[in-house]
């Protein structure tokens, strides 16, 4: 058993491997291709773990219910086994189910519901790594990978009809939010791998 400040360094900060982000239970060596929301206080930080890992949490969700993230973040470091494949898999009964939890309102933008479900393989064609700025830029343009950059040029034409400063006459927002946009779509442009 590790000792505890370890197991702390892991959940505190992403551990990177040959460019792809492990995922961030203690130890594992599994690639974090699954977000989930930290808290429900915060739902735009995300932890990324292994399918496993993300079901495991998953099925914990419930359980953090009322907590921040700084409680939630306590809970997992005070408990050392959580991550532990111990919970049925597979089971349909109980809240351990995976299946079985309740999102709240903040439905399923926050998860990766339907993969962490079925668990199923990854599509082929390129998609970015999980904390990435393509990956940000991605979740700007509310594409789920895998993409092509005729997608991404597509709702790119849209966001931007969309944020016109032309339909859009004065407004800060608008503007901020067509910057971010651009910045998005250009970061995603300079992608050669895309
Ligand atoms: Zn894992």
């Amino acid at each position: 058993m590790k000792k505890r400040e370890q197991i702390l360094d892991v959940l505190s900060a992403p551990r990177i491997e040959n460019g792809v982000r492990l995922c961030d239970a203690p130890e594992c060596r599994g690639h974090g291709e699954f977000r989930a929301p930290k808290s429900r206080d915060d739902l735009n930080s995300y932890f990324w773990f292994c399918l496993e890992h993300v079901r495991a949490y998953n099925a914990r969700w419930n359980f953090y219910a009322g907590l921040s993230q700084g409680e939630i973040e306590k809970q997992l470091r005070a408990d050392t086994t959580w991550w532990r494949p111990t919970w049925p898999l597979g089971s349909r009964a109980g809240t351990n189910d995976p299946s079985n939890v309740d999102y709240g309102v903040f439905g399923a933008d926050n998860w990766d519901q339907e993969r962490i479900r079925t668990g199923q393989p990854e599509e082929a064609g390129w998609r970015p790594r999980p904390g990435s700025v393509e990956a940000e830029a991605l979740a700007i343009f509310n594409l789920d990978a895998p993409v092509t950059k005729e997608d991404i040029k597509e709702r790119y034409k849209a966001l931007v009809k969309k944020n016109h400063p032309d339909t859009h006459r004065g407004d800060q927002k608008a503007e901020e939010r067509l910057k971010i946009i651009n910045r998005a779509y250009s970061a995603l442009m300079a992608c050669d791998d895309i």
